[in-house]
Formats: structure tokens, C-alpha cells, sequence
């Protein structure tokens, strides 16, 4: 059982009692499907088909454009009906491609599964997972290649494989662990080899026993890891606290996880891993959970990416009368969304729909400096502190309060009495204090 507290953190209801015991639907396609090129932390994809071009399940519409970049890939068959600004769920439209999807769903030719792979060469193995376009699919969507690729004055000598799903609601990963256990050790086990290392860890909460008891069965099976239960604490599933709770390490403040010579990536993105190398096929589905009282039927879904929240809540029985907010993700770390139209991506892993009782009136009242912010937030910040600064323009002294460590959980606006959106200013003032280190460096 994993042994180290971190500091911080709350304990909000979970509310995953709606879909955790409900076996994952697969979604219909869609009419039409939208593919950002930008579904990953870095460069966008570089757009390799254009209006009225026939397109292929599983085929390249645009290409990466740097180191740390990732393909796009077609998730169904049809005809590329626009290229052009659209809704994505970050806020301002960028550039997709639009699919009239023809219904067919006929595949490109696949990439060659990758013969013998638990013996495979390492770098065949980080190939594959670029030419996958697979990125972090915990909500991070760093691209994986980059990930595993440490330089080598960091070297590597534990992997740990997340599967605490703390984010309320969320049931994505929970379903993934009990239906497709095996997978996931696999892709572990592709990872492990990676860094040359025999054993590796899976971190759950101690709130899914029953992922526990079916992972830890395919553990003694294998013989390649060993699964932790944790304290069920948010944010429990953030890398740092992850890495503290299973290793007792510290990660430095600015620093990598390979700076203490880990390396964490989500269940999702192991099965991803595994399905890349031993079927040819790239990250173009994935579980999400369409969840909360805003919606009639909550569940969980096998979704394309390029569905809209639209098809997705569709298939979840619709909206109901008095859904008042649809948030991309979970409560704490989503982003609200002003739009159905927006697209689901490699990074979506779940829509949360609330009815009006359940949404927080805006507007704030004024600091009672209670400090509560400070005791829940798990970096060990003074929120309330970085949020004055902020609000007075002090963006040198926001960095020198360390505004760069905030991990954006929400704990701190969680737990504020006064309902001041906490997070979403330290959210802004940390691309204000990135912005004058740039300045600064010229
Ligand atoms: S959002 Fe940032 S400042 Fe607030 S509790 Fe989380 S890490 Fe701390
Ligand atoms: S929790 Fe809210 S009211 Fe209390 S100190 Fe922090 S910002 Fe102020």
C-alpha cells in the first residue's frame, strides 16, 4: 500500500457511484466529426489533406511538426468537407478538420504490428507510440514519445502507471482497469523496457477496491508490477503527489518527474501503447465517462476522437431540462464549455453536465483570510497570496511566490468560503509570469 502523505489536498464526494459498476458502451459514429490539430501539449499537427479529399479510418490528416508534436489521425472514414478555425474545448477556436463521415468506417492499411514485442527494440517500440500519435491520456496530453525519452544525464528507475482517478464523477479509468487489466500490465510492461527496469508500479485509490483486487490479479500473473492502494485524497492522482505517495520522492519545484527519476504515465495510454504496437493501431478512441445530474443517462463510453459533446451527451440520454453547465473533464480540473458543438480529443476523458442546483452562483465576496487555500493546496502555495498579487499586477512578485508550482487542482477554490475562483487566476497569472520570463530572457 502506498505509505507517503502528501500535504494538502481535500476530500470532496467522489460521485462515481452512477456509472463506476456500468460496463463501457461503444459510441455510434457520428454524422460529422472535427479534428483539432492541436490535441496534445506542443506544436500543433500540420494539416496533410484538404477539402474533398476521401479520408480512411486510422489514416494521417496532419502531420507532426516538431520534436514535441504528435500525428492526427482520421477516426472513421469520409470526406473532408472544410479545414478551418473551430470550437475546441481550450476556448478559442483553432484549426480542424472537418469529416462528413460516410458511415462505412473503412480502415487504412495499419502499421505493421511490431513482431515479438516484449522483445522488442526499445527505440522500434518509441517510434511506434510518435507514429500512434499517442499522448498522456490523463488529461495532460504531453506526447508519450517525449515522455520516454529522458536525456541521459536523467536516468530512469521508476515507472509507475496511474490509475488513481481522483477527479470526482470520472469512471473512465476505473472500467478500463476492470475490462481490459491485462492490456494495460502489457503496456506497462512495453514502458519497462523502455528504461531496462523489471518491475514497475500501479498506483489506484483505495475507493476501487474492485480495480485493486483485478489488477493485483493480473500483477501475480505477470510478474511485472506492484499495485498500490492509496489514501483517497484529492489530488491524489497529480504526478507529484503520485510519485510521494508510491515512492516517497520529492520532484523539485520546476522540476520533472525525471528529475527524481520517475517516469508516470495513465492506464489509458499503456492500453494505447499496447494496441499501437501489437495491432498497428494509433490513439483514435478512448473511455469517457458522460456523467452528472444534467444529463438522463449516465455512462461510459468507447468514443472516437472529433465526436462532439452533442453526439456524446446524445448517446448519454441527452441534457435534462435544468443542465445549466457542461464541463470537459472532471469538476475540479475540466474546463467549462459555452458550446455542445465542441469536439471530443485524445485528452478527453470525460463531460460532466450539471443542473443549475449544482452550479456555484459567480461572483465572489472578499478574502476573510480563513487561510483554508493554503491548508488544502497539495504545493504547499499561499493561493490567496498569488491571487492578491494578480489582481494588483504584481507579476514579479506572483513569480516569486512561486505561482509556477500550482498544479491547477482546484483545491483551493474548492475549499474557499468566499467562492473566489482561485484557480482560475492563479491560471492566468502564471502565463502572466511565463510571459515576462520570456521578456526578460529577450
Ligand atoms: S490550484 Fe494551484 S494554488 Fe490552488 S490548491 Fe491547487 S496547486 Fe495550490
Ligand atoms: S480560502 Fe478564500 S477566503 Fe480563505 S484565505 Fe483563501 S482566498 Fe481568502
Amino acid at each position: 500500500m502506498g505509505k507517503h502523505l502528501f500535504m494538502g489536498g481535500i476530500h470532496p464526494p467522489d460521485e462515481k457511484k452512477r456509472t463506476a459498476q456500468l460496463p463501457v458502451e461503444v459510441a455510434p459514429l457520428p454524422e460529422r466529426i472535427f479534428l483539432p490539430v492541436s490535441q496534445h501539449i506542443g506544436a500543433p499537427a500540420k494539416t496533410a489533406v484538404k477539402k474533398g479529399d476521401k479520408v480512411l479510418k486510422g489514416q494521417v490528416v496532419a502531420t507532426a511538426s516538431g520534436f514535441v508534436s504528435v500525428p492526427i489521425h482520421s477516426s472513421t472514414s469520409g470526406i473532408v468537407k472544410s479545414v478551418g478555425p473551430y470550437h475546441h474545448p481550450m476556448g478559442a477556436k483553432q484549426l480542424a478538420i472537418e469529416i462528413e463521415v460516410d458511415g462505412e468506417d473503412l480502415a487504412a492499411e495499419p502499421m505493421a504490428p511490431i513482431a515479438d514485442p516484449l522483445n522488442a527494440d526499445p527505440n522500434v517500440i518509441k517510434s511506434r507510440i510518435l507514429e500512434a500519435g499517442i499522448v498522456g491520456m490523463g488529461g495532460a496530453t504531453f506526447p508519450t514519445h517525449v515522455k520516454l525519452s529522458p536525456p541521459p544525464e536523467s536516468p530512469i528507475d521508476a515507472v509507475i502507471l496511474n490509475g488513481v482517478e481522483c477527479e470526482p464523477f470520472l469512471t473512465a479509468d476505473h472500467r478500463l482497469m476492470l475490462e481490459r487489466g491485462d492490456d494495460i500490465m502489457c503496456g506497462l510492461k512495453l514502458i519497462l523496457n523502455i528504461f531496462g527496469l523489471e518491475r514497475g508500479f500501479i498506483g489506484i485509490e483505495k475507493n476501487k477496491p474492485d480495480a485493486i483486487a483485478e489488477m493485483a490479479r493480473f500483477a501475480t500473473q505477470r510478474g511485472w508490477c506492484d499495485i498500490r492502494g492509496l489514501e483517497v485524497r484529492y489530488p491524489q492522482g497529480a504526478e507529484k503527489q503520485l510519485i510521494h505517495a508510491i515512492l516517497g520522492r520529492d520532484v523539485p519545484s520546476g522540476a520533472l518527474p525525471m528529475a527524481v527519476g520517475t517516469v508516470v504515465q495513465n492506464v489509458a495510454t499503456a492500453v494505447a501503447i499496447w494496441e499501437a504496437v501489437t495491432q498497428g493501431k494509433p490513439l483514435i478512441e478512448r473511455v469517457a465517462t458522460v456523467t452528472g445530474d444534467g444529463v438522463n443517462e449516465p455512462k461510459n463510453l468507447l468514443i472516437r476522437t472529433g465526436m462532439t459533446l452533442e453526439h456524446l451527451v446524445t448517446q448519454a440520454g441527452g441534457l435534462t431540462d435544468d443542465c445549466q453547465k457542461v464541463i470537459m473533464g472532471g469538476p475540479m480540473m475540466g474546463m467549462a464549455q459555452h458550446t455542445l458543438e465542441v469536439p471530443a480529443t485524445k485528452g478527453t476523458s470525460g463531460v460532466l453536465c450539471l443542473p443549475a442546483s449544482q452550479v456555484r452562483a459567480t461572483g465572489h465576496r472578499d478574502c476573510i483570510s480563513c487561510g483554508r487555500c493554503v491548508s488544502a493546496c497539495p504545493m504547499g502555495l499561499s493561493p490567496t497570496t498569488i491571487f492578491n498579487l494578480i489582481d494588483k499586477d504584481k507579476v514579479a512578485e506572483a513569480d516569486e511566490w512561486s505561482a509556477l508550482d500550482c498544479i491547477e487542482c482546484g483545491s483551493c477554490s474548492y475549499v474557499c468560503p468566499a467562492w473566489i475562483p482561485l484557480v482560475q487566476y492563479i491560471r492566468y497569472a502564471k502565463g502572466r509570469v511565463m510571459a515576462r520570463r520570456r521578456e526578460l530572457k529577450g
